[in-house]
């Protein structure tokens, strides 16, 4: 048993983050937004726009600017209630990057370099920026300042959320309980969602011709399942290993509608159904959000309400992290 000085908060809270580095898609609808959007009634959530780790890479400013306002925009449209889960701009809320400092003077180099995500985007080749290495840490710092207990990983954040852990159970035991230790959580929805063209890959904000976008037009969203990669094999099954394709298919299907496609259908047909699913999914979406789009003052107004309703949890949390390492209040 650890006997770890923490802080018990009374309340679970949930922070769910998306960088704002490209658009949504249907991975991130059906892996982030859904979950957060059906855990609403039971849970506190924060849905956080990550702007600052967007910047970890070489970047377009305005690229930036305007993917946050639409990843505000589509959360809004998807369903996301800012009354019940505040949107938070993360370069909006100061303490972000206050508590990344102090976070980095109780990491060690060694913790970060060994990040996976370091070691494989810096094999890419270019300048590093020193951002890119530093950003686990505030990502521990975007956790730590709410109180959060549950962060909904994927496999390939656990090393990211088993960075925060330590770095808030070696705060608290150097400086006394200033943060509350967050748990992972699977989201209910254990949806990953590949690429279509390429199913052995995640889809992704930057992945290629096999992402559907929550924005795209009904005709793209067609073609884009219509070009699917499928197998010779010719049977609707579940087969990750040899019909990664076919199985992403039916598992998207699954998703949508909550039915599994029959056996006898061609892949044409599993095609078709797809589309319909994905179509009735998303349409509304891209309707609410032409709507929020018309008005860009009122999506900025939920942003400063979303920093203004968290920004005084998240100086609790800064005010007892720079008491305890010795600054001055
Ligand atoms: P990101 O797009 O990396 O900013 O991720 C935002 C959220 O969407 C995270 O909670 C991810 O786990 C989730 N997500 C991203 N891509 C997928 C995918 N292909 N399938 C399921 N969930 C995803």
């Amino acid at each position: 048993m650890t006997t770890t000085v923490t802080r018990t908060p009374a309340v679970t809270r949930r922070l769910t983050g998306f960088q704002p580095t490209g658009r949504l898609h249907l991975g991130n609808l059906l892996g982030a937004l859904r979950p957060l959007i059906a855990a609403q009634d039971t849970t506190e959530s924060i849905a956080l726009i990550a702007d600052l780790h967007a910047m970890t890479m070489e970047h377009d400013p305005s690229a930036v600017r305007r993917s946050t306002l639409e990843q505000a925009t589509v959360m809004l449209a998807a369903g996301v209630d800012p009354e019940r889960t505040p949107i938070v701009v993360q370069s909006q809320v100061r303490e972000h990057t206050e508590l990344h400092y102090l976070l980095e003077c109780v990491a060690a180099h060694g913790e970060a370099a060994r990040m996976i995500q370091f070691k494989e985007k810096s094999a890419a080749g270019g300048p590093i920026r020193l951002s890119l290495l530093t950003y686990p840490v505030l990502m521990a710092a975007d956790i730590l300042l709410y109180d959060t207990t549950q962060v909904p990983v994927g496999e390939d954040q656990n090393q990211h959320l088993e960075l925060a852990r330590t770095l808030a159970i070696r705060f608290n035991s150097r400086y006394g309980p200033t943060f509350t230790v967050p748990e992972g959580v699977r989201p209910e929805s254990a949806a990953r969602i590949m690429d279509l063209a390429e199913p052995s890959t995640k889809m992704g904000k930057s992945t290629g011709t096999g992402r559907i976008g929550l924005l795209d037009p009904p005709e793209v969203i067609r073609r884009t399942i219509a070009r699917a990669a499928t197998d010779p094999i010719g049977l609707v099954r579940r087969d990750r290993e040899n019909q990664p394709g076919v199985t992403n298919l039916i598992g998207i299907l699954a998703e949508l509608t909550g039915r599994e496609p029959s056996d006898a259908i061609s892949y044409a047909a599993l095609k078709r159904e797809v589309t319909d699913a994905v179509e009735a999914v998303v349409a509304p979406i891209r309707a609410r959000h032409a709507e929020f789009a018309a008005d860009p003052d009122f999506v900025r107004g939920v942003l400063a309400a979303g920093a203004g309703k968290v920004r005084p949890t998240a100086a609790a949390t800064m005010s007892r992290a720079r008491r305890g390492i010795g600054l001055l209040d």
